[in-house]
């Protein structure tokens, strides 16, 4: 994301365009389709992850159920058992006077929903300023 200086030097309001994730309303999150239901993996227990693996490494992705600790036998068709469904939203973000370039902007609960209702997190944006506009 780059903004010119000029933008910035005094603040100012930017319509931006995010692709984010929202909330499945199918399924409600649950990535099952609609009455159908959801079992813990059976090869992880529902951690998501195999554990250790013969050699002492890291744990890994559970390759049942890549990473997700549960099983859906029907999942949900929109969101294809994710829960959430992508979409793009036009926010106007508040552009702080001042703003240097590198500077992150933390938008609180702007954020990708977190999987199967965790709540929405923070988008983070990373903002790169043009802070010499005579050498472009
Ligand atoms: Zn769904
Ligand atoms: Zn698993």
């Amino acid at each position: 994301m780059e903004f010119p200086l000029t933008e910035t030097a005094l603040g100012t309001d930017k319509d931006i365009e995010v692709d984010t994730a929202a909330v499945c309303d199918q399924c409600q999150g649950a990535g099952a389709a609609v009455g159908t239901p959801v079992y813990p993996c059976h090869s992880c227990s529902g951690l998501g992850t195999s554990g250790p693996g013969p050699h002492g490494g890291s744990s890994l992705q559970c390759s049942s159920c890549h990473g997700s600790g549960v099983r859906i036998p029907s999942p949900c068709a929109p969101c294809a058992g994710t829960g959430r469904v992508p979409v793009r939203r036009t926010l106007t973000v508040r552009i702080p006077a001042g703003l240097r370039s590198g500077e992150t902007l933390r938008l609180v609960a702007h954020g990708t929903m977190h999987l199967r209702g965790g709540g929405r997190g923070d988008l983070l944006l990373h903002l790169d300023v043009d802070e010499d506009e005579s050498r472009a």
